[in-house]
């Protein structure tokens, strides 16, 4: 693979390992184990372990190892270690790099796993956690100490889509020396540049738009080769968090097709969130993209304009308008993944996040008529007409 090559040749082509056989496809490495000429290759092979040699799946594997190459060169990050699901690789990166007496700064509006993580398992084990609002440097400014280890955040959130600033926050952990640890699902690896804005790890959820149609779970852990080898594999490879060669599969074949796909969902939620914005049914269209979004100014700086792939709606009417909205729709699913190829619709207060409290619920913004939708590759006229009987519907 040449560096110079643009993103959408290195989905194709990046961290391809092929076989005697030459095989166009990436094949499938489905074994567990490997076989050593001789003993003396076998001690040697665990003393060091070159890069293109492997040992057990759960260290390493030749399917998992292009996956990993190929995310981390659209990426650009020096290295990557893939995960068995987006979780394994929020706990990997943070657990691997934290212990008992650090202090950790969050921002508060995240995914009910990632809270899960920061506010009942790490701090168990004797790390601090202070929860910030992402989107206010001030309070970043007041919470960080010389004792933070990390900051955590997601740049997009869900399911609220507040957009945070990854280069100011980046500047105010790095003046304490403390890593920028990025969940960047809703900004998709399509339009991220975390890297260069200042973040130090990048994590994906690979099941979402990785994939992208609705097969595996999958994650990353993204950044420097010192950390990736020296931190982050130590711990995944003894704590058995590690992708499947199969998975890897997917996720490599899903990476081939990400930008058209990413781009053409992209462009239909914001046609969708255009089409829909000022309907009477609603009380608001949140959608990055919109001129109106209060972080629009930093969309445009942060993910070269592009809102992303998910837009909420939120309906008047509460929770009744909300389910009546959800069970009208024609096309969409409901369920609660996202990225995927079908267009998918949640309720977040009754579902993925129903665990919060009412009062956690509302600092968030996550109302009780509120309505996540992922954008699938549907045609968008087709989804808008659905959209708009489903909202006539809850009016009637
Ligand atoms: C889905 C998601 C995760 C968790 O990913 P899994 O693959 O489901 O474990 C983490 N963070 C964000 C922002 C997500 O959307």
């Amino acid at each position: 693979m040449s560096e110079s090559w643009n993103s959408r040749t290195k989905l194709v082509h990046g961290g391809t390992r092929r076989s005697q056989y030459n095989e166009v496809s990436e094949a499938i490495y489905l074994t567990q184990g490997f076989v050593y000429d001789s003993a003396e290759q076998a001690e040697a092979r665990f003393i060091e372990t070159g890069d293109d040699e492997f040992i057990y799946a759960r260290y390493g594997n030749p399917t998992v190892a292009m996956f990993e190459d190929r995310i981390a060169a659209l990426e650009g990050a020096e290295d990557a270690f893939a995960t068995a699901s987006g979780m394994a690789a929020v706990n990997g990166a943070l657990t691997s790099m934290l212990k008992a007496g650090d202090h950790v700064v969050s921002a508060k509006a995240l995914f009910g796993s990632c809270l899960y993580i920061l506010e009942n398992i790490l701090t168990r084990f004797g790390v601090e956690v202070t929860f910030v609002d992402g989107t206010d440097l001030d309070a970043w400014r007041a919470a960080v100490r010389p004792d933070t280890k990390a900051v955590f955040f997601e740049s997009m959130s869900n399911p609220t889509l507040e957009v945070i600033d990854i280069r100011a926050v980046a500047e105010i952990a790095h003046a304490v020396g403390a890593r920028v640890v990025v969940d960047n699902v809703f900004s998709t690896p399509v339009y991220s540049e975390a890297i260069a804005q200042g973040a130090d790890v990048v994590i994906y959820s690979a099941t979402k738009h990785i994939d992208g149609q609705g097969r595996v779970l999958g994650g990353v852990i993204l950044g420097t080769k010192d950390f990736i080898r020296g931190t982050v594999e130590p711990y995944m490879k003894h704590t058995g968090g590690s992708l499947s060669p199969f998975n890897a599969w997917t996720l490599l074949k899903g990476l081939e097709t990400i930008s058209l796909r990413v781009n053409a969902q992209t462009e239909s939620a914001l046609a969708l969130a255009e089409a829909l914005e000022g309907h009477p049914a609603l009380a608001r269209t949140i959608y990055p993209g919109l001129p109106g979004h209060a972080q629009n100014g930093l969309i445009q700086t942060q993910l070269g304009g592009r809102g992303g792939t998910v837009l909420s709606l939120d309906l008047k009417g509460g929770k009744d308008a909300a389910f009546a909205f959800l069970n009208a729709l024609r096309i969409p699913v409901i369920s609660n993944n996202l990225g995927d190829a079908k267009s998918i619709a949640t309720h977040p207060a009754t579902t993925t996040h129903q665990r919060l409290s009412e009062e956690q619920r509302d600092e968030l913004g996550i109302t009780a008529g509120l309505v996540r939708f992922s954008v699938g590759l549907e045609d968008p006229q087709d989804l808008i007409a659905d959209l708009r009987q489903a909202l006539d519907g809850v009016l009637a």
